[in-house]
């Protein structure tokens, strides 16, 4: 094992962010990758903002995407505990530390850390007064990403609050040291915290981890330019879960926030992500998120799933949808779902494209019906067939195609001059699976009474 020890630190005060879970990725990745450690440390010091349910929220998340942690709630190890809630005896030791070394004052209550350095005042513009300010020597943040940064704070800062509270700053830096994190992966907005994070690593006479300042996360050009917000589509987790989206596809679309294998490879299971994932191959730039890569990975997943499994999750989306139940019988299900699987990109689609199977009361496609009646032979060419069909005592996919083509050879046509209007009355629509599969699923009774219906409907 390695001496790598990362750690992923929300705050939970929300709904979980894709920007969130690619950090918690990129950390879990890291650690995987290079033997190491992963932490996950709940940063809950805000207690008007924290909730149970942002908590819970996430740690559901993570599971749903299979990041799991070495350390953390759940999995006590020798630095816990992972609750920032419940270590304010070592940031009170901490605190302490610093003002036997003369690094701490007190002003109106609250506890600021003392930069070092020459001091003198200056009209701040920001402020619009008079403040204080300290030459300080410049902070060089190793970062692995961007390379050197430098940095220089000039304005002390708040490290426990007047009501007695640590500061974020100052419990994020005392708990990487007392977990011994050696790397710190974190979003690029966290960048303008480093250098004060850094003055306290230094004060403490600690080292300072490694750090890597992953991009930010661009809107999707339709939703505007700039940063991805949580209320833009696609930015909540939970909203993939509802949306029965695959989670090893969300998981590998994550990764490529950002990143990317040398060959571009997209499809990457997460032995392969954990092989080839590496900091160096980061990009500097901003992470474009872009939906129609999702679905087109979430496609290529749902493709490749193994029947059952995938009749597992597409059951969740036609439960939901209310179009199967208990009783609906699971062969029939699988076998539909067989033929639908080539087809649709997302579970989320599949009972708008698949309720005929399901129901007799299914949508009516306009355009489909438009196209099916417009030549005027629509009603003859049920009136042909139907009598063939129900002639027909084996209903399979080989005996309907020796039906269609015998009466096409009797009416000197083709056989496809009955397919778009018997499609279309069995489906309601003018594509889907393909066609002759589909009537030996749907099975003769149900072909049958839907070309009476359509024939009286519309003759
Ligand atoms: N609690 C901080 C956040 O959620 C963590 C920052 C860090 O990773 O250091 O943004």
């Amino acid at each position: 094992m390695s001496n790598v020890r990362v750690r992923f630190a929300p705050s939970p005060t929300g709904s979980t962010h894709i920007g969130t879970a690619r950090t918690a990725l990129f950390n879990w990745l890291y650690a995987r990758r290079t033997g190491g450690v992963f932490v996950l440390r709940i940063e809950d010091t805000d207690k008007e903002r924290n909730t149970q349910e942002a908590l819970d929220e996430l740690i559901d998340g993570l599971k749903w995407l299979g990041i799991d942690w070495d350390e953390g709630p759940g999995a006590e190890g020798e630095h816990g505990p992972y609750f920032q809630s419940q270590r304010n005896e070592l940031y009170a030791s901490y605190l302490k530390k610093l003002e036997e070394a003369g690094r701490t004052y007190e002003k109106d209550g609250a506890i600021y850390f003392k930069l070092e350095g020459e001091r003198y005042t200056e009209f701040d513009k920001y402020v619009g007064a008079e403040v204080e300010k300290v030459k300080t020597q410049p902070v060089v943040i190793d970062d692995l990403i961007r390379g050197n940064v430098t940095r220089r704070e000039e304005r002390d800062f708040v490290i426990q609050r007047s009501n007695g509270d640590p500061s974020f700053h100052f419990v994020n830096v005392v708990d990487d040291i007392a977990m011994k994190i050696t790397h710190v992966i974190r979003g690029e907005d966290h960048l303008s915290n480093t250098s004060k994070h850094v003055e306290l690593f230094n004060a403490f006479g600690v080292e300072p981890p490694k750090f890597a300042h992953l991009p930010m996360i661009l809107k999707n050009p339709k939703d505007g330019k700039g940063k991805m917000s949580k209320r833009d589509k696609g930015a909540l987790i939970a909203e993939y879960k509802d949306r029965d989206f695959l989670p090893e596809a969300v998981r590998n679309f994550i990764a490529l926030l950002g990143w990317s294998p040398k060959d571009d490879q997209e499809i990457l299971s997460i032995e392969e992500l954990v092989e080839r994932f590496s900091l160096d191959d980061v990009q500097k730039g901003g992470a474009r998120f872009d939906e129609k890569k999702m679905s087109h990975i979430n496609f290529e997943y749902m493709k490749a799933m193994p029947v059952e499994a995938y009749a597992n999750s597409a059951s969740s989306a036609l439960r939901k949808a209310g179009l199967i139940d208990d009783a609906t019988d699971q062969d029939y299900l699988v076998s539909c779902l067989k033929v639908c699987q080539e087809k649709i990109d997302s579970f989320e689609n599949l009972p708008g494209f698949a309720a005929y199977f399901f129901s007799d009361d299914y949508a009516i496609n306009e355009k489909a019906e438009g196209k099916v009646f417009k030549k005027g032979d629509a009603i003859t060419r049920i009136q042909e067939i139907t009598p063939v069909l129900a002639a027909l005592e084996d209903w399979t996919e080989a005996s309907l195609e020796g039906a269609f083509n015998q009466l096409a050879e009797s009416l000197e046509t083709k056989p496809f001059a009955w397919f778009p209007v018997v499609r279309f009355a069995v489906s309601g629509t003018n594509s889907g699976p393909d066609f002759l599969p589909m009537l030996e699923i749907l099975g003769k009774e149900r072909v049958l009474e839907r070309l009476k219906k359509t024939e009286e409907k519309y003759a």
